[in-house]
């Protein structure tokens, strides 16, 4: 497959920056629009629809009447099944295009976008299509005089609200299940990565997505965002963000109506490397993978190293080593590997924790410092710090950035204690060629994912999602349509 010049597709480009309603892309109630930016070079790409709670009020009217109108919720599961089929098509078809509106949007390599985010995200959606006609009902052992059903029902509006990192693909972990259960959906992508959202939006109409089904408003989370988590009407929250704003969703549905809210938050994973790992230039080489692939912007990336005292010296000069390529440049080149984080704010959020880390003492290896500043974009350089102690500020909040600690341990025990010890839980990576201790250390790491021997191991058809304050409930894999679903007991009499 040939790359396409995707500079010389920008000026050909047309920005979707109205919300989309009932089946068409209208303005903002109340006309404001806020600026979309590219991280690339700092430029202005478009104006967005700033919406607020009067928007969310016309959404949620929209997404009940289709609900209640049955075209989607109580279609045969055949139907569904071919559009989201379709739905995925199209967004396979428009490949190159979404990819490069990902891609400008937020400021990750075209690589990823056009390999990874976008096939991904078709892959989900098509996943769920593929699942929607092969769940079956339960009857319940009971007495012969009676009939007990369970069957299974979409919960109703379900709101869903995402992050900047991977934004269609974590809108499409949502999308893929609500919508093959028969939900109809209100999207509020993040204020700096609203544009792949509102393209897919008419997609899916295309595909054959009933008017009202799906929704999306773009606009900020203090306003539209907290204005779902508190509407009386919407049913379900599946929210994919920070910790932080995880716990204010709780908080909405607690004054509101106590909707449904399953949350995926944030993450510090540890990364457990024993001195009996193997190869240490591949472990070293993979775990710099996992943690600069999308300058750090994932929520389960191995961003905490703890490595065995005896090899620590030989393992962290090895890891400062593999840093280096992952040098940010221009995202807009396919071969660049690490690209821009996603706005002036998050850059100087990260350069303060590496600030934080220097004064706490720890011990930089690479990087630490902004990078192509004179592009006008948000750059930092693959960053490691080693010396550091778990209870430094760097060790236990979430950077969301190209930034790695590195702390040593003297045995088995001390590196379960240290990983466990942090208030997240959403994934652990153990490197051992021993398979007793793998068993032993997987089954102590309080984590929802644990990956042996590599940094990621996760497919669309494995559960994901956190202990702790990870977050509450899973994505992807079947165990993710259970949430969208309400189960009924139907008692017969006979
Ligand atoms: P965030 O600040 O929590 O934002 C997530 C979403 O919540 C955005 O749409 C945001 O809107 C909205 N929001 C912000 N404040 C709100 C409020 N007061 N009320 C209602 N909604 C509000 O997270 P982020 O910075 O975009 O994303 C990074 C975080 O996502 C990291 O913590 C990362 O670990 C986590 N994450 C977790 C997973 C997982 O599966 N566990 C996956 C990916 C990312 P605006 O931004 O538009 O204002
Ligand atoms: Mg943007």
């Amino acid at each position: 497959m040939s790359t396409p010049d995707y500079r010389a597709m920008i000026p050909g480009l047309v920005y979707r920056n109205q919300a989309f309603i009932n089946g068409r892309h209208v303005p903002a109630a109340s006309g404001r629009t806020f600026d979309c930016v590219s991280p690339i070079d700092g430029r202005v790409l478009t104006q967005v629809a700033e919406c607020d709670a009067e928007d969310v009020n016309r959404a949620v009217a929209a997404a009940r009447a289709a609900f209640e109108k049955g075209g989607w919720s109580a279609c045969h599961p055949q139907k569904r099944k071919k559009v989201l089929t379709r739905f995925a098509e199209l967004i396979l078809k428009h490949r190159d295009e979404l990819a490069l509106l990902e891609t400008l949007d937020m400021g990750k390599p075209i690589a990823s976008s056009a390999g990874g985010d976008i096939p991904a995200s078709a892959q989900a959606i098509q996943w769920y299509g593929e699942a929607a006609d092969k769940q079956y009902d339960e009857v319940a052992p009971y007495r012969p005089d009676s009939v007990a059903l369970i069957t299974r029902e979409p919960i109703g509006v379900v709101a869903a609200v995402v992050p900047w990192n991977y934004p269609l693909m974590m809108a499409s972990w949502k999308l893929g299940p609500a919508l093959a259960a028969g939900n109809s959906i209100i999207l509020k992508p993040a204020e700096q990565s609203p544009l792949t959202a509102l393209r897919i939006a008419e997609l899916a109409a295309e595909a054959g997505v009933p008017d009202g089904v799906l929704n999306v408003l773009p606009g900020f989370g203090a306003t539209a965002g907290q204005a779902l988590g508190r509407h009386m009407d919407v049913d379900m929250i599946a929210f994919t963000g920070s910790t932080q704003v995880g716990k204010y969703f709780l908080r909405y549905s607690g004054e509101s109506n106590m909707k449904h809210v399953s949350l995926e938050t944030g993450g510090k994973s540890p990364n457990i490397v024993f001195a009996d790992a193997g190869d240490l230039d591949h472990v070293a080489r993979t775990s710099a993978d996992g943690i600069f692939y999308n300058s750090g912007q994932s929520c389960n990336a191995p961003t905490r190293i703890l490595v065995e005292d005896s090899i620590r010296e030989e393992f962290m000069a090895l890891v400062a080593k593999h840093a280096r390529p992952w040098a940010p440049s221009d995202p807009l080149d396919p071969k660049t590997a690490m690209g821009a984080v996603v706005d002036r704010d998050q850059m100087n959020r990260v350069l303060s924790y590496i600030d934080a880390g220097k004064a706490e003492g720890a011990r930089l290896a690479a990087g630490g410092h902004q990078a192509l500043s004179d592009t006008g974009g948000s750059y930092i350089a693959p960053t490691v710090f080693e010396a550091v102690t778990n209870n430094m500020k760097i060790a236990q909040e979430e950077i969301f950035g190209p930034v790695v600690v590195a702390i040593s341990f003297k045995d088995e025990a001390e590196a379960i204690r240290i990983a466990n010890d942090s208030i997240y839980g959403l994934q652990a990576n153990i490197w051992t060629r021993d398979v007793s201790r793998v068993h032993r250390v997987a089954r102590q790491l309080r984590a929802g994912t644990v990956v042996v021997n590599n940094v990621w191991g996760s497919d669309i058809s494995h559960p994901f999602g956190g202990y702790k304050q990870s977050g509450i409930g899973r994505d992807k894999s079947l165990h993710a349509m259970d949430k969208y679903q309400q189960v009924k007991n139907t008692y017969i009499q006979l």
